[in-house]
Order: C-alpha cells, then sequence, then structure tokens
C-alpha cells in the first residue's frame, strides 16, 4: 500500500454519549483525510491524483443549476468523495467531511477541540486507492456520482 508521509493533528472529541476519543485531522494544502466508521483514515492528495479533478468536474455537471439552491459545491463534493474511492481495510467507506466517530459507541462526535499545546505527529498515512472506480466506464462513474449525490442529500429524488 502506497503511503505518504504527513504531518496530523490529534483533536480530543466527546460523542453524543459522552465518551472521550481522538481523532486525527489534517491542516496541508491540497491535502484531505478520509475516516472510516471504524477510525481508519487514508489521505488523498488532490494536486498528485487527476482522479480528484475527475469527480469534480462530474458533480459540478450533476449538480448543475441544483448547487445554487443549497450553497457552493464544495460540501457536495466532500460528500461523496468517498464513493469514488476504494473502501477502508473494515470494508467501510471513507468519509472526507470531518466527520469523527466515537471508537466506544459509534456515535458522531458532538464537539471537538485542539489540544492546547497542540498535539501533531508524523505519520506514514496509506494513500487512498481508486481501483474501483478506474474500472468503471464513464457512464457507471456519472451513476455513481448521481446515486452518491442521492444518497447524501445533495440532489432530490427523481432528477
Ligand atoms: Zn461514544
Amino acid at each position: 500500500m502506497q503511503t505518504q508521509q504527513a504531518v496530523i493533528e490529534w483533536l480530543h472529541a466527546v460523542c453524543e454519549l459522552g465518551h472521550k476519543f481522538d481523532f486525527a485531522t489534517i491542516d496541508q494544502y491540497g491535502l484531505l483525510i478520509g475516516r472510516s466508521p471504524k477510525n481508519e483514515f487514508a489521505l488523498e492528495d488532490t494536486f498528485a491524483d487527476p482522479f480528484f479533478e475527475e469527480v469534480e468536474r462530474l458533480v459540478d455537471q450533476i449538480l448543475g443549476e441544483w448547487r445554487t439552491l443549497k450553497g457552493g459545491t464544495s460540501g457536495f463534493f466532500h460528500r461523496v468523495l468517498g464513493y469514488a474511492c476504494d473502501p477502508a481495510p473494515s470494508g467501510l467507506r471513507y468519509f472526507f467531511t470531518g466527520a469523527a466517530w466515537c471508537p466506544v459507541c459509534g456515535s458522531r462526535a458532538k464537539d471537538y477541540d485542539a489540544y492546547s499545546p497542540p498535539r501533531t505527529e508524523l505519520l506514514d498515512i496509506p494513500l487512498v486507492t481508486h481501483r474501483e472506480w478506474n474500472n468503471l466506464t464513464p457512464q457507471e462513474k456519472r451513476s455513481k456520482i448521481v446515486q452518491a449525490l442521492r444518497e447524501t442529500g445533495c440532489l432530490p429524488e427523481g432528477v
């Protein structure tokens, strides 16, 4: 598996039930961090990976006029990006929305905050892969993104 070195910052979070846990964030231009509900993470290098532009273009095309209804497309784009990535080792999808899940109960982080002083760490992080995506035809790619946009509430039914 290909990895890339990146500096992550650990934040501390609290879930709905009050469990405390750490989760990784990244603040490096061009790098996005994907997290699975099992707290696996992987990097998307948006500059090195032509895939990124391809998905962005598709999202823009598909949303067309709809995007103006709910704000910019960047939020939409982050919601569907994981649908075009191979799943994490657990088989679960990566999410690029910034969401974090409690390792104890699985509920979403309710609150999170930086450590003071900040806790950073240089790690070798796996890069996301797109094997499944790369085997799709242009039509299948479009269908997949349409489906992803529906499932994530970015596109009304019947469009
Ligand atoms: Zn919890």
